[in-house]
């Protein structure tokens, strides 16, 4: 049997070994640097999307699937060189996604208190790698602006001003609800830098955004103008049009007084974050948009006192040394999920997901763009060489003391898991400590 080596156990790669499987043709390791698979669904899906959540289950059956393995607590780079690896694998398909945050390029971005929306997703998820610090970020801060009009700008500002007694449900480790019980955070401001007809969140989930038990949301009338350029751009989009009919309806409902509020301010473009030792205010530009869709600023600028920033503008891949790497978009440049390098195609190797693509679509994307990788993987197979170590990573692996996880590991993390969910009410409670998860698998 050939072997294929999946880097990275999120959708795209688990996707990847399920369509090769399926095949009958090879025999597949899916590596990940943590000691759990399934990814963002883990480290990104908020909490309380229970639902979407569940896709996890899907995953996990794929672990049992014919001639598929899970190597977790493995990072490449670290552990095994990309050399190492093309000569353990007949073919290899890079799955690791698109780790780090867009940066925002404007002054103050790294004051105290300017923190990114994945820093803040890794932490309320119970990432091993999580900032620590946010712990204490939310005790005193009464406001915070949420920088982007996406649906991880959304997931954060829901979970900033949800009530706490809705996430005792979820899966959140326990400092993570004890420091959103301790928040004292009141208002929460989005801001879009283009109009509303721009956003990208989805209805779905602007939507969940006003029925937070005690919150109160306030889009201004002005950001919601119907001018020739709203109305073109709302022809093209049905889920724009949806979005519009939304916030035109919170526009104009008259809410109770509540103890939480939220904003969503469009046309509203951050020029700077200042503050002495930490951040209090943000500099905003007020803008208008072309008929091309781009943001214009008007020359208006406006204030907002706010004690905490969170830039949410979206995810970005990292190179990995020895893998091509094209920097403008920040993926592994590919035709059709075959890697090439300066134009040629990189035998053997091969992309999915968010590093093949960048980050945007929603799950289920992964699944047709991995499928479609594996197609191309298949159709190459049998002209790919033969290589020198076939199935040597586990002895390499060894050799350097490296204790990896595989499927009964993961699967004893899991049923810990719901154990310790029992103690509280809830189906499972995520374990966040890295030495706990690779205790527990062994
Ligand atoms: P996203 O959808 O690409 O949104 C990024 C946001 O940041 C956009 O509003 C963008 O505005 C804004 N932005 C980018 N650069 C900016 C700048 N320099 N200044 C101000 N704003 C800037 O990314 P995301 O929210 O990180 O989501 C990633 C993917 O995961 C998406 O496909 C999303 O749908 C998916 N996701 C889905 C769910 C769900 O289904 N529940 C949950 C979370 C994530 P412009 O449009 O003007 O560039």
């Amino acid at each position: 049997m050939r072997r294929v080596a999946i880097v990275g156990a999120g959708p795209a790669g688990m996707y990847a070994a399920e369509a090769l499987s399926k095949s009958g043709r090879v025999d597949i390791d899916i590596l990940d640097r943590l000691p759990v698979p399934c990814g963002l669904v883990r480290y990104g899906v908020a909490p309380d999307h229970v639902a979407i959540r569940s896709v996890r289950d899907t995953l996990d059956g794929i672990l049992d699937l014919p001639g598929v393995s899970f190597l977790g607590n493995v990072e490449v780079g670290r552990d095994v060189s990309v050399e190492q690896l093309s000569r353990f694998y007949d073919a290899i398909v890079w799955c690791y996604g698109a780790p780090t945050d867009r940066s925002l390029g404007i002054d103050g971005e790294n004051l105290a208190g300017s923190i990114s929306a994945t820093a803040f997703v890794n932490w309320y998820t119970g990432h091993p790698d999580a900032d620590r610090s946010f712990d204490t970020l939310l005790t005193g801060p009464s406001t915070a602006a949420v920088i982007g009009v996406g649906n991880v700008a959304v997931d954060v500002a829901r979970i900033l001003v949800s009530p706490i007694h809705a996430l005792r449900t979820t899966e959140m480790p326990d400092h993570v609800l004890a420091a959103l019980e301790a928040s004292t955070i009141k208002q929460v401001h989005v801001l879009g830098r283009r109009g509303p007809a721009h956003a990208s969140f989805t209805t779905k989930e602007l939507k969940e955004l006003g029925e937070i038990e005690g919150v109160r949301v306030i889009v201004e009338s002005r950001d919601l103008v119907r001018s020739d350029e709203t109305v073109a751009a709302l022809e093209n989009d049905k889920v724009a049009s949806r979005n519009f009919a939304v916030l035109e309806e919170w526009a104009s409902r008259d809410w109770p007084h509540e103890p939480r509020s939220l904003w969503l301010h469009f046309y509203a473009r951050p020029q700077r974050i200042r503050g002495d030792a930490a951040v209090a205010w943000l500099d905003v530009a007020r803008t208008e948009v072309d008929a091309e869709g781009r943001a214009r600023d008007t020359g208006q600028t406006w204030e907002l006192a706010t004690d905490l920033v969170i830039r949410s503008v979206g995810y970005r891949g990292e190179p990995m040394p020895g893998v091509p790497f094209d920097a403008a978009r920040g993926i592994v440049p590919n035709t059709d999920g075959r890697v090439t390098d300066h134009g040629s195609v990189a035998p053997g190797q091969y992309t999915a997901g968010w590093i093949k693509r960048g980050p945007s679509g929603i799950i289920g994307t992964n699944k047709k763009d991995a499928t479609a990788t594996v197609a191309a993987l298949l159709e190459d197979l049998d002209d790919l060489p033969v290589p020198a170590e076939r199935g040597a990573l586990p002895s390499h692996l060894s050799a350097i003391g490296i204790v990896t996880v595989n499927r009964d590991g993961w699967r004893r993390i899991s049923r810990e898991e719901c154990a310790r969910g029992v103690a509280s009410g809830r189906d499972r409670v995520t374990i966040h400590d890295r030495v706990d998860l690779l205790t527990v698998s062994q």
